[in-house]
């Protein structure tokens, strides 16, 4: 076993180019195996239990080893493993899919245009906004405004569309057309302001964007209803009906990316129905397959879709994986789980509200200044001084300390700077929660008495 655990590692540093990594370093220390899952827990390969306090990436909603959708993807492989969705063909599991989203999706919002990930999801996006404005005969309407810090997926369009500097800085990004405005974050950038005014300020940063640009030049506004990889980031409440208001009064279309927020995560189908906004589209992936097989989406609504079908003519675009039969009967079957089951409401009404009540707790900590969080999010931001809050002279440092700490302890969080952030499974149980923040108080202990 030991052998063939650092025989696996050395294969890998010998062989595999991973994301998001400096593969040099990476190659040194050896990544992490993680061969194993079930329920809310890891198993890695030297046999170590790990609580999955990041459900994978954001997407494990249901959980690891559910036979069901072992079953489903069986069945399908057995049915019919691939056929495409171009030239006027399609699948049965494409169009159960389709019409179980717009079941579940806004009242106003009954298309899908399917992808195979979050990524592809944007970069859709950019093709449709800008093909919807070009049919009503506006192709100069076709700047897209997002903010700073935000993340939106990692291909050319998505990361342009992303507000993450390091990740222009490689490959020339921004591409063209594509604006960015502040983030909403009132704990890195607004704490001497009160939050709700502070809120409202950087909403109206949009209607000044929009105004210095000309509203002929404009074509939509793109934001996660909470930020994810930004560090769970959630906007004070001013902030989302102001959105509303100047996209309305604007006539800019609202894009409200749902590939994390969407399927639950924050005790709704969708961020959207959290806040209370009504988007244009909503990019979907992550929850929808519970990270089981790779596929998204961008639900379009009845306004969009119309113009699409009735003036837009042959749209250019997609994917050859654009509603995969397996994996569409993958989601499907996912879907059910969490409606047959009432996950929803789970997170609603029991498992985010005492998620969030333990979570607020770690506030207390002398090395935590905030501590936030919204259905099954959570945050903490750590700081060298809680009153007067003052940030550590190396954030990424400590973030990464008490990430690595968190995992000697059998819990994954995640550090994006020094904001520790967790995304748990949905069904997590409250004991479950117990351990996680048990282990997760237990590690900032650790860390304190080392650092504070
Ligand atoms: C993860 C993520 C994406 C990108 O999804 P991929 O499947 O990794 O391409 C896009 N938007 C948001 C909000 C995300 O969190």
């Amino acid at each position: 076993m030991e052998h063939s655990f650092s025989h696996m590692q050395h294969t890998d540093a010998a062989h595999h180019l991973h994301p998001f990594s400096d593969n040099g370093e990476l190659s040194r220390h050896g990544t992490r195996i993680i061969s194993r899952a079930k329920g809310v827990y890891l198993i890695d390969a030297e046999g170590n239990q790990l609580l999955d306090g990041m459900a994978g990436l954001w997407c494990v909603n249901i959980g690891y080893g559910r036979q069901e959708l072992i079953d489903a993807a069986i069945r399908q492989f057995h049915e019919l493993p691939y056929y495409n969705s171009f030239f006027q063909c399609t699948t049965p599991p494409a169009i159960e899919l389709a019409e179980m989203i717009s079941a579940l999706a806004p009242a106003h919002m009954n298309h899908v245009f399917f992808t195979g990930s979050g990524s592809e999801s944007n970069d859709t996006v950019v093709r449709m906004v800008r093909h919807y404005w070009a049919s009503l005969g506006y192709a100069g309407k076709n700047i897209i405004i997002s903010r700073h810090n935000a993340y939106h997926g990692s291909t050319m369009a998505g990361a342009s569309l992303g507000g993450m500097k390091p990740m222009h800085e490689q490959g020339g990004l921004p591409i063209p057309d594509i604006t960015h405005i502040d983030q909403p974050y009132w704990f890195g950038e607004g704490r001497d302001e009160d939050p709700q005014a502070f809120g409202l300020r950087i909403a109206q940063q949009l209607e000044e964007k929009i105004a210095e640009l000309g509203v002929d030049r404009v074509a939509a506004f793109i934001a996660e209803p909470i930020q994810g990889a930004g560090g769970v980031i959630i906007p004070p409440e001013s902030y989302w009906p102001e959105i509303q208001r100047i996209c309305d009064a604007n006539d800019i279309l609202l894009i409200s990316d749902e590939v994390i927020t969407g399927f639950g995560r924050l005790g709704h189908w969708f961020g959207a129905d959290y806040f209370g906004i009504t988007p244009d589209l909503m990019p979907i992936a992550k929850g929808l397959s519970s990270g089981y097989l790779p596929i998204g989406g961008v639900i379009v609504s009845d306004r969009v879709a119309d113009v699409l079908k009735n003036r837009g003519g042959e749209f250019n675009h997609g994917y050859t994986y654009s509603g995969h039969p397996v994996c569409a009967a993958v989601a499907a079957a996912n879907l059910r789980i969490l409606k047959e089951e009432k996950i929803i409401e789970y997170v609603r009404n029991e498992i985010g509200p005492y998620l969030q009540a333990e979570w607020s707790k770690l506030g207390d900590h002398p090395l935590v200044g905030e501590a936030r969080g919204a259905g099954m999010l959570g945050a903490l931001e750590l700081v060298a001084s809680k009153d007067p809050v003052r940030l550590f002279d190396d954030t990424d440092a400590i973030g990464r300390l008490t990430r690595d700490l968190a995992i000697e302890n059998g819990i994954v969080m995640r550090s994006v700077g020094s904001k520790m952030i967790i995304s748990p499974p949905l069904v997590i149980r409250q004991s479950e929660v117990d351990e996680l923040i048990r282990k997760a108080g237990a590690t900032l202990d650790a860390i304190a008495a080392r650092v504070l």
